[in-house]
């Protein structure tokens, strides 16, 4: 007897804006799930993670209007999981904390419905930390309320019981509350609470445009408008706020507020993005290029697999390094056959690849070259030596030439090529419309693909308000040669090394859009 495939439904908090801080189980069930159902507070970073075949359903509210009924949502829920599906539900912050997944647990519980609950950092938390505003200390505050700002009708809620709120002297979170904070904060001053009493407003907690205002209840309705504060915020009302600034320490890292666009292949080794988020910047990930394994005849998989006989590999990228490793695993090999071989790696993403391997790189030039090589050799000389080099099938033949001509014995195995990324078009245009304080290009082909990708005449339209952030002089020609003159170049031509030369130019004020 078959049975009948049953699905299931996981509701999952995003957490709030910064994608990173999703949980790892969030993040499991989003990768697996059949169907994502999601909010307008959920980040678009983190629908990335969706399989390319599932299906994404916004649900979200924009523009004051519901783009589905609470009811329909459930009833969505419940008929895709009844068709086997496996539905992930993702809701901003926590799904719990006023966010009505209370609600749809209740539908698909009367509906038969398999169903699990993973928590989300809720907005107070991120708010909380990354302001620096604690919501509990021992010398403020002993108590902490979450409120909601938000009611049926216009005006402050009368399920709230404000007066009680007004005399409790410990920390109140207004949630969804920019539009009735006049009336909040009157309705607490009525109540009895001082106009003195310290209050904040976060806008955007955890992202690189999150925004603080701080002052007393009587001027932050007031300082938060001239301010334009919009939602997402939270309103924090007491004497914890008096820690701010002290403790903003988001604020004050090196690339906050920075806008970046990321155009390299997403790599497996290096993760570039988590690096300058860690830095505070707002990062785009608009990849132009996409690693392709190639098909090895038969020649070059007798190359591979008598490794073991040359001299010298030569490795200029981690992709040919993770393939390389591949095609011996295909080959019924693996890094043993390397016992007794030297390794050149290019840059030092190439040699942190080869450490994961267990392989340390006898030479590790940032910039490749044939004579580079031979001033490392010294007195050994090429002459003679027999090199292979597994790397793409794009590359240059200068090297390959130079080898050769220095005597040496060189072989090149094709084992990947770059192709272009499934980025569209409209992704980039999106992105450029955002005005990114840089955009990085990690390497000649990048740039071509970007261009490739959105076109001569977008590009065209874009060029003289594109910012674009280059690894080294070959990227700069290739962007100069397009007519973009790069902002910045870096030193060292790593993606730490394009990093810093980030860091460096907006330290001296450069960045300012
Ligand atoms: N379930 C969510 C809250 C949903 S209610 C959670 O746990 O966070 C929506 C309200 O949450 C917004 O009106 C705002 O008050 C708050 N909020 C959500 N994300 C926020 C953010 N990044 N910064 C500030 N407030 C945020």
């Amino acid at each position: 007897m078959t049975k009948r495939r049953s699905g299931r439904v996981v509701l999952a908090g995003a957490g709030p804006g910064d994608p990173s801080l999703v949980t790892v189980a969030a993040l499991e069930a989003l990768r697996a799930a059949d169907v994502v159902v999601y909010d307008s507070l959920v980040s678009g970073e983190l629908l990335r993670e969706v399989r390319e075949d599932a299906q994404q359903i916004f649900v979200g509210k924009r523009a004051g209007d519901h783009a589905m009924a609470q009811e329909a949502i459930n009833a969505l829920l419940i008929d895709r999981a009844q068709a086997g599906q496996f539905v992930v539900r993702l809701k901003g912050g926590d799904p719990y904390i006023f966010g009505r997944g209370a609600e749809e647990a209740d539908a698909l519980e009367a509906a038969g419905v398999r169903f699990e609950i993973i928590p989300g950092i809720t907005a107070a938390t991120v708010a909380s930390l990354y302001a620096g505003i604690p919501l509990t200390d021992r010398r403020h505050s002993p108590t902490l309320t979450f409120i909601t700002g938000h009611s049926a009708n216009s005006g402050v809620s009368d399920q709230v019981n404000w007066s009680s709120l007004a005399s409790l002297g410990g920390t109140l979170v207004v949630y969804m509350g920019v539009k009735t904070m006049p009336d909040i904060v009157a309705r607490l001053m009525v109540e009895g609470m001082s106009g003195s009493t310290p209050a904040a407003v976060v806008e955007n907690a955890g992202m690189s445009c999150q925004r603080t205002v701080a002052g007393v209840i009587s001027d932050i309705a007031d300082r938060a408008r001239e301010e334009s504060i919009r939602a997402p915020a939270l309103l924090i009302i007491g004497s914890v706020v008096s820690l701010y600034p002290r403790l903003a320490w988001f604020e004050r890292l090196p690339l906050f507020g920075k806008r970046i666009a990321v155009t390299r292949a997403t790599a497996r080794t290096e993760n570039m993005t988590a690096r300058l988020r860690a830095l505070g910047a707002e990062v785009f990930e608009i990849p132009t290029i996409a690693i392709r394994p190639l098909d090895l005849d038969a020649g070059d998989r007798s190359r591979l697999e008598r490794i073991g006989q040359y001299d010298f590999v030569v490795l200029t990228s981690p992709a040919a390094v993770e393939i390389l490793v591949d095609r011996l695993r295909d080959l019924s090999l693996d890094v043993r056959s390397l016992a007794g071989v030297r390794i050149a790696a290019v840059g030092e993403s190439t040699s942190a690849c080869l450490a994961k391997y267990g392989l340390r790189a006898d030479v590790v030039p940032d910039d490749f070259s044939a004579d580079a090589l031979g001033e490392y050799l010294g007195e050994e000389g090429i002459n003679g030596l027999r090199f292979l080099l597994p790397r793409s099938g794009k590359a240059r033949a200068g090297l390959v030439e130079r080898l050769a001509e220095l005597g040496a014995e060189v072989d090149e195995v094709k084992t990947y090529e770059p192709v272009p990324a499934r980025t569209s078009c409209d992704r980039i245009q999106e992105v450029l419309a955002l005005e990114p304080d840089f955009i990085t290009f990690t390497s000649s082909s990048t740039v071509e693909n970007f261009v490739r990708i959105i076109g001569d005449d977008a590009f065209e339209m874009h060029r003289s308000q594109m910012r674009a952030a280059s690894i080294g002089p070959a990227t700069s020609r290739t962007l100069k040669g397009l007519g973009l003159e790069p902002v910045v170049e870096a030193e060292t031509h790593t993606v730490g090394g394009l990093i810093e030369a980030m860091e460096r130019f907006v330290e001296a004020g450069h960045a300012e859009v």
